[in-house]
Order: structure tokens, then C-alpha cells, then sequence
């Protein structure tokens, strides 16, 4: 199967889960925003969806006009687009493609976007112990045709793979916001943090026209600033398996990811491959797994959904404890799904009955 027409199978799925993330982001209909005591023009739920980065991104805002709405709109998805032409690692063009194909020589300066990826994937790299690591990019193609091939990558290719692999062959360089890549034939893969990153953007490009109040879902992840107006926050349904209960979350300036291979997976020899590697290793991670991360930065949450989705369920746990970190672990266990969650993560759940049973209603319709 071609990169893209697998990308167009995740699509559909996560458009399945995008839908149920809509219906329960409450909060339409009309509210009054007030300035300093005074009521000032009200606010409406304005709502559109674009295709970006392989998958569907829904920006549901708050603004005094359907003007202004459109008008924001258009710069929050311009963003999307334009950091997609900088980060993707399909596109031959893309600023990242020109900076792996200087990999090997001295150090390239880069555009902000792309120095800030960088530096929050060596980041989250160094604080999983390499759990999560963006150089892992030569392996995961590997996988990629494993997947299609349904059988293991070559040993041998596997090999040399490996030895293109490790954060520490990235050499950032903040003054002059250059990179160096130490290693020829190096690899980058922004697939685990790069959307993270065009939620923060959008949401950002949102707040710089004055809408405060605004959800950007990516495929399934999300990132929220203020809640509707009149509301405590965001009503956000997280991405479970089918035969578990929904868990909806209330948000409010924050992102969720979900991390996850509901779709993209290989049975091989009776085991379930994910599309996650482990870059420790060069084997992709085994058995059904889905991690959910919530944290203030989009991109942050998305490189740690990733990151988690390498350990094992309880060892995903510790490091959630460990760093109070809002995480939730769903794995299967002898043909039942367990879903394990740290504290942090457990205080965010909606607990509101009433608007639990308003939820059911809705989706049961
Ligand atoms: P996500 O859906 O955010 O978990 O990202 C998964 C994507 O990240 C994969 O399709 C790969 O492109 C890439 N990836 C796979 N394993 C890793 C890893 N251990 N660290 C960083 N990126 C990875
Ligand atoms: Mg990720």
C-alpha cells in the first residue's frame, strides 16, 4: 500500500472519531461576551473543516461575526498548511527533506517552526530515555513495508537501519536556530509531534485575532483555548476502542493526543505490530495499545502519547506518576481491554451526571 493511500485508510477512522470529538464539544447557540461590565456584541459557534497533513483538521471558534470568523478561518488553516510544507516528511520539498539531505555535513540554520519541533523532540527524547525519538525514521520505513509486505523487515536492512538511529547525532545550535544532523544518511520523522505542533499554532494564530474562545482537532487530537462562553470548559470525548466505555474529558487551554494502532498495525507470526517503533530496539511495539496524553502544549502531549505508547502499560503509568502527568493507558489484556489512569488525568473526567446523560442522549441518536 503507497504512504498515501494508508494515510486515506487512518483517515477514515479518525474521521469516525472526529465526529463523536464534535458532537459532544459543546456549546453552541448564542452568548453574551462581556467586556469590563459591558455587554458587548454576542458571540456564535462558527465551525469548519479542511484537510491537512493527511487527515481532517475541524476549527470550532467563537466570534462577533461570521466576518470575523471567516476571516480567522483562513489564517489558522493557512498555518497548518504552511507548517505542513515545512515539517512533512512526504513531501521531497519540505524544509525538513532539505535539512536530512545536509545530514552528515555542518549545521543548517532553520526557520523558528522547525528549530522549535526539533528542540521539544530532543527534549521529550532525553526525559523518555529515547522511548521517543524522531530519528527513528529509517526503521519505521522499514516497518512501513513490513506492513504491506505482512512480514518482518530484512535483518540485515534492519541493521544498518538502527545505526542511522539516535537523538544524540542532533546537534542544536539556539543562537544561530541551526541544526546539525552528525551522521550521513540520517533520517528525520516529525510523524509523532508535528500535528501536535499546528494545534498550538492554530490555536495561537486564533488567539492573535482576538478569538479566545476556540477547539482545533487534528485528527483526533485537540487543543483548546477559553471554553464557550458561559462554560466551565470543553467537552472533549478522547478516542477509545469500540468496546469500551467513552471517556469525556472536560478542557480548557490545553490539548489531548491520542497515540494509538487502532488502524495501522501487522500481524505477524500471531502478534500485533503498531506503527510505533521502538527505537531502542528497532521493533515495532507489540499488542494493542492506546495512550492519551493531556498537556498544556499540543506538541508536548502528542511526543508523549508517542513516548508512552513504546512503554508497557504499567511501565507508561510510572512515568505519568513520576512527571504528574495526565495520561491513560488503554491495553488489551487476555482479550479485555484495561484502561489505566494516572491521577492527574483522572481529575480531568467529566463528572457532571447531567451532562454524562445529555452525552449518552446524543450519541445514542
Ligand atoms: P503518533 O500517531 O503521534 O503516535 O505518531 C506515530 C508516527 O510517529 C509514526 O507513524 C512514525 O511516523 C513516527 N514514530 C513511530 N515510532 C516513533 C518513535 N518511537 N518516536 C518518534 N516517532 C515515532
Ligand atoms: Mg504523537
Amino acid at each position: 500500500m503507497s504512504p498515501l493511500l494508508e494515510r486515506s485508510r487512518l483517515c477514515t477512522v479518525r474521521w469516525a472519531l472526529l465526529g463523536i470529538c464534535l458532537l459532544v464539544a459543546l456549546g453552541g447557540g448564542l452568548a453574551e461576551a462581556v467586556e469590563r461590565g459591558r455587554a458587548v456584541r454576542p458571540l456564535k459557534r462558527y465551525q469548519q473543516t479542511e484537510s491537512h497533513m493527511g487527515t481532517y483538521f475541524t476549527i470550532i471558534l467563537y466570534a462577533p461575526s461570521e466576518e470575523a470568523a471567516r476571516s480567522a478561518f483562513r489564517a489558522a488553516f493557512a498555518r497548518v498548511a504552511e507548517l505542513d510544507r515545512i515539517l512533512s516528511d512526504y513531501n521531497p520539498d519540505s524544509e525538513l527533506n532539505r535539512l536530512c539531505a545536509q545530514a552528515g555535513r555542518g549545521p543548517v540554520v532553520v526557520s523558528e517552526h522547525l528549530y522549535r519541533v526539533l528542540e521539544e523532540s530532543v527534549r521529550v527524547a532525553r526525559i523518555s530515555g529515547g522511548a521517543f525519538d524522531v530519528t527513528v525514521r529509517p526503521v519505521v520505513r522499514l516497518w512501513r513495508r513490513a506492513r504491506r509486505q505482512k512480514r518482518f523487515p530484512d535483518p540485515n536492512r534492519l541493521r544498518a537501519a538502527r545505526k542511522l538511529v539516535g537523538y544524540d547525532k542532533i546537534v542544536l545550535y539556539p543562537e544561530k536556530r541551526a541544526v546539525q544532523l552528525r551522521q550521513p544518511g540520517m533520517q528525520i520523522d516529525l510523524g509523532g509531534i508535528g500535528k501536535g505542533y499546528a494545534l498550538d499554532q492554530a490555536i495561537e494564530v486564533l488567539k492573535n485575532r482576538g478569538i479566545e474562545s476556540a477547539l482545533v482537532d487534528g485528527g483526533g487530537d485537540i487543543a483548546v483555548s477559553a471554553p464557550p462562553p458561559g462554560r466551565a470548559g470543553w467537552i472533549i470525548a478522547v478516542p477509545m476502542p469500540a468496546s469500551t466505555e467513552p471517556t469525556y474529558l472536560v478542557l480548557a487551554h490545553t490539548a489531548v493526543a491520542t497515540s494509538g494502532d487502532a488502524e495501522r498495525f501487522v500481524v505477524l507470526n500471531g502478534v500485533r505490530y503498531s506503527h510505533i517503533v521502538d527505537p531502542r530496539t528497532g521493533i515495532a511495539v507489540k499488542g494493542p495499545r492506546q495512550v492519551s496524553v493531556v498537556h498544556s502544549r499540543a506538541m508536548t502531549a502528542d511526543a508523549l502519547a508517542t513516548a508512552l505508547s513504546v512503554f508497557g502499560p504499567q511501565d507508561a503509568l510510572a512515568f505519568a506518576r513520576k512527571h504528574d502527568l495526565a495520561a491513560q493507558v488503554v491495553a488489551e489484556q487476555d482479550g479485555r481491554y484495561a484502561v489505566l489512569r494516572s491521577p492527574a488525568f483522572d481529575r480531568l473526567l467529566c463528572r457532571s451526571r447531567r451532562v454524562l446523560q445529555r452525552l449518552q442522549r446524543s450519541t445514542e441518536r
